[in-house]
């Protein structure tokens, strides 16, 4: 689909002139910087770190094949999720449309933005219905949010009915993979540069064990990548945040090896998981926790507490009734969890 990403944008947008940083305006090598009013003591936590990121975003770009002008690189998944908006949806006027249920950010950062949601149910055991995703649609809807896998419930979602609402679309579809280190033939990314209106956002949290560097990624075409450059705050992200981060990276095998021993014990997790008395279903899952259907969710959520065992209760969520969210910890951590329900029986 031919898209005109300006005329999708919000007018401010489309006009302003971004802040240019001292290390916008220079970033080569030099001996001396008196350009950023820095202190010259206490190196090297004393300058500015680099707003472009360049260093990480290469290294970025060779694990996840992707040029670096179709990255952005944010404070966690969750600043590009509310870069889109404020870049995107005119506040009061705009709207979104989203599955239900999915991860509650989508809705916070609309709310904070003064933007609409249209929520559209999943099926039963959590299904995407592409055609009531598109029916939902309205001139003034300009983003679509989809998961996959989707958060509370763990599944991805069919990827001919996602591939079918970015091209039937006329406008963003973001879908947010974070959980796609756990089942990465499902990715799109592979898929990124046919589609001018696609969003993919992963993030460092989860597989890659980096939940406290905060560091999220925005996959898409350059012209939109440049739109949520524009707006970000200069230095989104620390030097801290860029050398760790570009250290820990080195390593992927050791991430590999992480998700291969989650996958081995989530596999575990939910044989002995169904055979519990209390538990009406365990959902299907291709992410690094379980979605867990009981008889007594506040009960048990309640008696895990007392045991130091914290889970997420997601029982008032809506098509989430008696349910219970876990992650898959290490052997260690899952035995003990199973030990603690098995005082429940
Ligand atoms: C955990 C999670 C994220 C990660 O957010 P960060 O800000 O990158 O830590 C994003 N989306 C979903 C659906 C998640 O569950």
């Amino acid at each position: 689909m031919i898209l005109d990403i300006n005329q999708l944008l919000r007018e401010n947008i489309r006009t302003m002139k971004p802040y240019s940083s001292a290390r916008d305006e220079f970033s080569g090598d030099a001996a001396v910087f008196l350009d950023a009013n820095e202190n010259p003591y206490n190196s090297p936590w004393n300058r500015y770190p680099d707003p472009r990121q360049l260093k990480l975003k290469e290294r970025v770009g060779e694990i996840k094949n992707v040029p670096i002008s179709n990255i952005f690189l944010g404070n966690g998944s969750d600043e590009p999720i509310d870069l889109l908006f404020r870049a995107f949806c005119e506040p009061g006027k705009d709207n979104v449309v989203s599955i239900n249920p999915t991860y509650g950010m989508y809705r916070v950062a609309a709310d904070t933005n003064n933007i609409t949601v249209k929520l559209v149910n999943l099926g039963s055991d959590f299904e995407l219905d592409a055609d009531a995703i598109l029916a939902a649609v309205n001139p003034n809807t300009k983003i679509i949010f989809l998961c996959s896998p989707n958060n509370p419930s763990g599944n991805a979602l069919d990827h001919n009915g996602m591939k079918r609402i970015v091209e039937g679309f006329h406008g963003l579809v973001v879908i947010d993979e974070a959980y796609i280190d756990f089942c990465p033939e499902k990715s799109f990314l592979p898929v990124l540069e046919q589609y001018q209106n696609l969003v993919i956002l992963q993030t460092f949290s989860k597989a890659w064990g980096m939940a406290g560097l905060r560091l999220g990624m925005a996959f898409a075409s350059f012209q939109i990548i440049e739109i949520l450059s524009r707006i970000k705050y200069p230095y989104n992200l620390s030097i801290l945040t860029q050398q760790k981060a570009l250290e820990l990276l080195d390593d992927k095998q050791r991430m590999i090896d992480w998700v291969e021993v989650i996958l081995k014990e989530r596999t575990k997790m939910v044989e002995v998981l169904v055979k519990y008395p209390f538990v009406i279903k365990v959902y299907p899952t291709d992410a690094n926790f379980v979605l867990v259907k009981t008889h007594d969710p506040r009960g048990i959520y309640q008696y895990l507490v007392e045991e130091k065992i914290i889970v997420r209760d997601r029982s008032s969520i809506s098509l989430c009734e008696g349910c219970l969210r876990i992650s898959i910890g290490s052997p260690e951590e899952n035995a003990i969890l199973i030990d603690a329900l098995d005082g429940l029986v």
